[in-house]
């Protein structure tokens, strides 16, 4: 077997502490919903693997796509040529997304999806001439670790030794449901000068900032205003995309259709890096042009890759399946009869639900308290093979679509010992 000391010795893991590198899981198999450690344990993957799993770990349909098609192109460069799965793929999602969205961009994760959208945004202003620089953004958002996507997000302990290369953003308050229609005020008053060209924003609830989930009445609201004024809006959909929040786009609760949108965790239902900027015509008309200054020049190595495009497409077609439809539905009526039975638990201060995802913040006294509270949280879960990944005082669940009733029953209760721990 492989030296497992090279993974403390040489392997540098993503928002871990140094000495939390010897606390690693040694994963040596995936299967539906759980995920099998070296040492024999089987623990249930409770949060997809952050937020990109769909259908389980290692699903055959998505295994043979990729096979299939790496034995067919593997990879070609996407500048100058095109290929099946990518043709493919774009039918696929082009019948799903917004019906203004009509052209889409190619890349390899969410935060690339999220800066291809920015300078789109940013270039399509530049290549009219007008002058319309300002970006605004939602108090406590993420939109990814790059540097792009990092100016647009919440300013924290994660930004903070980077602040003084992050370009300015203006914020306006997160809508809290007390605060709503001030937000929008806010917005109003920014886009009254006239120099603001995008908005971008988390559709219906703010993932890393801790699954806050917010009014769909107030996003539309923020985006009627964001449109009255030619102010771009860019939905990042990188989480909440094919059916995280009930709808297959969080955005649909609106009513309303973003100018781009970004997708990426769940599109290769979690087995392959993929980004998606989808943008509407209008979008792409402003570098429509023979004249190299006026083109997008931007594009990754990976871009459109074969093999990621065919998992996107063998998901896509789980996804729609009548079994993944229903799964849905239980799923998210199982997470909302849940948070009615915390409501008044005395534990916590909020419980909610929204498709499935599944938020419970609990009652903490200090910020320190929050940070120690996040591992001891982790840490119970684990010692009972189940992996939630508290985000501060926030136990959240959003799991891949093919757990069963009794298995969410397990968690549930899991949950509610912890609590009973308090
Ligand atoms: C995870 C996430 C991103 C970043 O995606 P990566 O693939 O991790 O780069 C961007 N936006 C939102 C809303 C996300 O949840």
């Amino acid at each position: 077997m492989t030296n497992i000391l090279a993974n403390e010795n040489h392997i540098w893991h993503p928002f871990t502490a140094h000495t939390d590198a010897h606390k690693n899981i040694f994963v040596t198999k995936g299967e539906g919903i759980y995920l099998h450690t070296h040492d024999g344990r089987k623990i249930i993957d409770a949060i997809s693997s952050w937020w990109v799993n769909l259908h389980g770990h290692s699903h055959p349909v998505i295994a043979n796509a990729i096979y299939q098609q790496a034995l067919q192109l593997e990879h070609v460069i996407f500048a100058g040529f095109t290929h099946t799965p990518a043709l493919t793929l774009t039918e696929k999602l082009l019948a799903i997304l917004p019906s203004n969205l009509q052209k889409i961009f190619f890349s390899d994760n969410g935060s690339t999806a999220n800066e291809v959208a920015i300078k789109m945004a940013i270039q399509y202003w530049h290549n009219q001439g007008i002058h319309k620089k300002k970006i605004v953004a939602l108090a406590g958002a993420y939109h990814g670790d790059t540097f792009g996507a990092m100016s647009v997000g919440d300013r924290n302990i994660f930004t903070e030794p980077f602040t003084h290369y992050l370009f300015d953003v203006v914020f306006i308050d997160f809508p809290d449901g007390q605060n709503d229609e001030q937000v929008v005020e806010q917005l109003k008053q920014l886009v009254a000068v006239g120099d603001v060209g995008a908005f971008i924003f988390e559709p219906m609830v703010q993932g890393a900032a801790g699954m806050r989930i917010y009014s769909a009445q107030t996003l539309a609201h923020l985006l009627l205003v964001a449109k009255e004024n030619q102010v771009l809006c860019i939905a990042d959909e990188v989480f909440t995309g094919f059916y995280r929040t009930g709808k297959c786009f969080a955005t649909e609760h609106t009513g309303l259709q973003p100018d781009i949108m970004t997708i990426s965790k769940g599109i290769t239902g979690g087995t392959l890096p993929l980004g998606v900027t989808a943008c509407s015509q209008e979008v792409y008309r402003a570098f429509e042009s023979n004249q190299l200054a006026k083109t997008f020049l931007h594009g990754h190595s990976y871009t459109a890759n074969p093999l990621a495009c065919a998992a996107a497409s063998a998901s896509y077609d789980l996804l729609f399946s009548e079994d993944c439809q229903r799964q849905l539905k239980t799923i998210s009526n199982l997470h909302a009869h849940f948070t009615k039975r915390l409501a008044l638990h005395p534990k916590i201060s909020s419980a909610q639900s929204l498709g499935t995802i599944l938020s419970i913040e609990l009652k903490t006294e200090t910020n320190g308290y929050e940070n120690s509270l996040r591992s001891i949280i982790y840490d119970y879960f684990l010692a009972k093979d189940i992996l939630l990944r508290p985000l501060g005082n926030v136990i959240y669940m959003v799991p891949p679509y093919v757990i069963r009733e009794e298995e969410l029953n397990k968690l549930y209760d899991a949950i509610e010992e912890f609590l009973s721990t308090l």
